[in-house]
């Protein structure tokens, strides 16, 4: 048993992390995907505000280009490096207190900029089917940040809050699977069959990252896999053996 090397938090454990840390920083990981995703937003939208402002409305000096954003795109670059999951930084990195004191910072600096602090909130996309051909809708979500749901202005229909972040998180990663499912899903998704012994090597060979169903300081409990990391060493693994490296 070790300290947790986060600063200040002296719980014992057998990680870097406590288990108390690991669950913080899970849930600031947690939105990095879709911080990234809408932060393209802001990036653009402040620029536009600020030379509306400076010309009364007027809409911008002539010849001035608008300003990038530049906070909102080195904010961008930092999440970026941050890690996937939080138990494999706290089992991999001796610095992962470090990892956890940053992601504190810039994840709580991207929200205040995607989705406002105070006023609101902006969600991306509607994405609600209009057709059976499959035309998505792409009114704009905007709501206050204590609503529970919001109703798109273009197509009328009303989102749970709760349901439009879990589908960014799961667009960014997959949603984590046990092997069968991951298999399952790769199989029907994307029409890749995986082998049940090919996928057990790649795991020996802690090729794929997998979350804990539960955490714990243990090491117990279920492991699950995101399809997007299954997919992305199959491509690997197919294309080494294809040019026989
Ligand atoms: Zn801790
Ligand atoms: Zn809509």
């Amino acid at each position: 048993m070790t300290s947790c090397t986060t600063e200040d938090c002296h719980r014992l454990t057998t990680l870097y992390l406590c288990t108390s840390c690991i669950v913080e920083l899970d849930s600031l990981l947690e939105d990095v995907g879709a911080l990234v995703r809408l932060i393209d937003g802001p990036i653009a939208r402040t620029s536009v505000t600020r030379n509306a402002a400076s010309s009364g409305g007027g809409g911008g000096h002539p010849g001035s280009k608008p300003a990038i954003n530049l906070d909102a795109m080195l904010l961008k670059a930092w999440l970026c490096q941050l890690p996937a999951r939080a138990h494999a930084e706290a089992m991999d990195n001796p610095k992962a207190g470090e990892t956890l004191y940053m992601a504190r910072i810039w994840v709580k600096q991207a929200r205040d900029l995607v989705w406002g602090p105070e006023d609101h909130r902006v969600y991306g996309e509607c994405g609600e089917e209009l057709d059976p051909s499959g035309t998505q809708c792409d009114g704009q979500l905007t709501a206050h940040p204590d609503d529970l749901t919001v109703k798109c202005k273009s197509c009328g229909t009303v989102h749970e809050v709760r349901d439009i972040l879990a589908r960014l998180r799961e667009r960014a990663r997959g949603k984590p699977m046990s092997p069968r499912e991951v298999r399952e899903y790769l199989q029907q998704k994307a029409r890749v069959s995986i082998l049940k012994k090919d996928f057990e090597n790649w795991v020996q060979l802690g090729r794929l990252r997998y979350v804990l169903d539960h955490v714990s300081t243990i090491g117990t409990g279920r492991r699950l896999y995101f399809p997007g990391d299954v997919l992305a060493v199959f491509e690997d693994m197919r294309g080494r053996r294809r040019y026989g490296r």
